[in-house]
């Protein structure tokens, strides 16, 4: 039986539908988001005016700062200070990658954590290890809600999360351990993937090599979340090998459709999140 499809773009689209009413009944000014791009690198500026339009569409205010990619790295660092500063300003995005003269370290920590909407600042990363409020990263934070649609309990399953990269695997694997799973974080110094996919309930793949897992190494009914984004001469791909994976897998997101539409969704939702803090206006987090 063929897997059932999970369809991140209809999922995404009810999300910011929510977001888009609690923005209209918020109450005295609206949420708004900074985006900075710095330089004009083709695929961060389709990002950046997708995410200016999913603001506009919910409702919210967005500010897009554009610096040419020869800015120094402390008028960067003085214009987040200038929207750590602005009452106006709940949400900060610094869109990377960043050219390689600015320390994008030193960028990311200067962003206030309680306006870091993408979840990137060191103490995010704690908070969410830790199991305290904060931002979760937009991408993981999508596939727990893709996962949590098709699978009742997630209790004590086998996750097998594929990559480590500070953005999507390793926040994947500490919203799994918090959902009490029990996971497995693989990378390419793992010595047998296929040995952990084998047991593997839910399966994450966000590695970013074409076709990587094929279906005869997944556990027939397995949950699969495909972040991976790879442009090749047929097209977008995934990690995930779909057609093979498809008659094996219980429930799979497509390529593209699936986790990438999750992303922007959540910067919506992590947004408004932070204006109802700062305003002390309840939202059901
Ligand atoms: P990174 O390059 O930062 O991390 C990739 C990870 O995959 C690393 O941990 C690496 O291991 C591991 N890896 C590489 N090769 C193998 C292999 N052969 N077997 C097992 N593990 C391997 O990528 P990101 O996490 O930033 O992104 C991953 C993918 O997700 C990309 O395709 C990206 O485009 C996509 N993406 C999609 C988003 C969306 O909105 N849908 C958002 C963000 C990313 P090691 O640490 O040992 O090097």
């Amino acid at each position: 039986m063929a897997a059932r499809l999970i369809d991140g773009k209809a999922r995404a689209a009810a999300l910011r539908a929510a977001v888009a009413e609690r923005v209209a009944a918020f109450p005295g000014r609206k949420p708004g988001l900074a985006v900075v791009l710095v330089g004009e690198d083709p695929a961060s500026s389709v990002y950046v005016r997708s995410k200016n339009r999913a603001c506009a569409e919910a409702g919210m205010r967005g500010f897009e700062h554009r610096l040419p990619d020869t800015v120094a790295q402390a008028d960067l660092l003085a214009l987040v200070d200038r929207l750590n500063a602005d009452p106006e300003v709940d949400g900060i995005l610094v869109q990377l990658p960043l050219p390689k003269h600015i320390d994008a370290n030193k960028v990311i920590t200067r962003i206030d954590p309680d306006k870091d909407v993408d979840g990137f600042h060191p103490v995010n990363a704690g908070r969410l290890a830790t199991g305290l409020p904060g931002f979760v990263p937009c991408t993981p934070f999508g596939c727990l809600m893709l996962i949590r649609d098709v699978r009742e309990r997630l209790a004590g399953l086998e996750a097998v999360v594929v990559g480590r990269s500070n953005i999507v695997g390793k926040p994947m694997a500490q919203l799994l351990i918090a959902e009490s799973c029990t996971v497995t974080v693989a990378h390419s110094r793992t010595r047998d993937l296929g040995l952990h996919l084998a047991r593997a309930d839910v399966v994450v793949a966000a590695v970013g090599v074409p076709k990587l897992i094929r279906g005869d190494q997944l556990k027939a009914g397995a949950t699969v979340i495909d972040v991976g984004i790879n442009r090749t001469d047929v097209g977008l791909v995934g990690d995930v090998d779909f057609d093979s994976a498809l008659p094996v897998a219980g429930a799979i997101t497509p390529v593209p459709g699936g986790v990438g539409p999750m992303t922007i969704a959540c910067l919506l939702r992590n947004t408004l999140v932070s204006a109802g803090r700062r305003e002390g206006v309840e939202i059901d987090e």
